[in-house]
């Protein structure tokens, strides 16, 4: 019997520049630094819409909006999200869960990990329970521990059968 449920990973860099604007989850982010990239860098959404793309074998996020095109230049990624999730609904898949992972040094991620998961569960279309962001730093350790970057890795699940809730 199968089970019709798939898995999906994804990960995303991005450099950070002092005087840009930091966009995580969806949400702008209090900092003197903010992540270079040809759309507005949320890291973590990037690495959200890999995660679901791969579960569905969609390819990946630059396949499906290219850096190399101005339609996606500065764009909201919540937009990006958005048309994964599309995407992922028109292959006739439901979203069960996302799981993510944000490593960097500084600010702080607690006081926005609420504000993130349930920005991230309204454009998924799944429950804030559905949605999970931790955070780590690297321990002064490498680049991110010198906070010259940001790295997101997510996870999710994805089934043809409506999940129950
Ligand atoms: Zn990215």
């Amino acid at each position: 019997m199968s089970l019709h449920q798939r898995i999906g990973q994804g990960i995303d860099f991005h450099r950070l520049e002092k005087g840009r604007e930091l966009w995580l989850g969806g949400i702008n982010i209090p900092s003197d630094k903010g992540c270079i990239a040809h759309s507005d860098g949320d890291v973590l959404i990037h690495a959200i819409c890999d995660a679901l793309l791969g579960a569905a074998g969609l390819r990946d996020i630059g396949f499906h909006f290219p850096d190399t095109s101005s339609e996606f230049k500065n764009i909201d990624s919540k937009i990006l999200l958005k048309r994964t999730v599309n995407l992922i609904l028109e292959k006739g898949y439901h979203i069960i869960n996302i799981d993510s992972t944000l490593c960097l040094e500084e600010p702080r991620m607690s006081g926005y990990i609420d504000k993130m998961c349930s920005t991230i569960a309204v454009i998924a279309g799944i429950p804030s329970n559905a949605v999970a962001v931790k955070a780590t730093t690297t321990e002064k350790m490498g680049f991110t521990g010198r906070g010259e970057g940001i790295v997101a890795m997510a996870v999710c699940l994805i089934s043809e059968l409506m999940p129950d809730r």
